[in-house]
């Protein structure tokens, strides 16, 4: 609760800052058109759909896929929990630690009616002060399993992808948001209270 009441402060102080910007006014500027926050626990990106589609197109898929801006776990009628790769800053401008990689960022994609879906990526904790993190996610990684699992969910024969088997780091599930919300395929229960 405490460190939940912390990192709230520390967010809306790091977001009202315009000094030093852990990242480009671009990557801040798409997540206010996705209406997200930077430093939430979970980031949806919209902005993507288009490179999601652009990998349809060949599969020719009828009615097709749209991204749902507006989409709830209560409205959803399916979900597919996997994961991307990506890297994170700590939000807390004051903490020492350096930026942290993870190939095993959970996503919850999400299925609504008449093809509509949208995906869910978990935002991770920093080790050493335990605030969320600033997330850029490896888009490619994203495209690539989202339009493998619509091409599977409209039906669509695909040959599982081969994923880079290189080892991250150790997934830490009281650091992963994704493992909190019961969301995440890496969730160890024993490290979470
Ligand atoms: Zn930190
Ligand atoms: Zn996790």
């Amino acid at each position: 609760m405490l460190h939940t009441l912390i990192s709230r402060t520390l967010r809306s102080w790091a977001a009202s800052s315009t000094s030093t910007r852990p990242f480009s006014s671009d990557f801040k500027k798409s997540y206010k058109k996705a209406g997200g926050d930077p430093y939430g626990s979970t980031k949806r990106f919209p902005d993507l759909h288009h490179r999601v589609t652009a990998e349809l197109a060949g599969a020719k898929i009828q009615p097709s896929w749209w991204f749902n801006e507006s989409g709830t776990n209560d409205t959803s009628i399916g979900e597919h929990i996997t994961h991307i790769m990506g890297k994170f800053k700590c939000s807390n401008k004051t903490c020492q630690k350096p930026g942290w990689g993870s190939k095993k960022i959970a996503i919850q994609i999400r299925k609504f009616k008449k093809h509509g879906y949208d995906a869910l990526v978990f935002n991770q904790r920093c080790k050493e002060c335990k605030s969320l993190g600033v997330m850029k996610i490896t888009e490619d990684s994203y495209v690539e399993r989202l339009s493998y699992r619509l091409k599977k969910w409209s039906g669509i024969k695909v040959e599982r992808p081969v994923y880079e088997e290189k080892k991250g780091p150790e997934h830490e599930s009281h650091l992963c948001e994704g493992c909190r919300a019961g969301r995440c395929m890496e969730r160890k229960d024993d490290e979470l209270d």
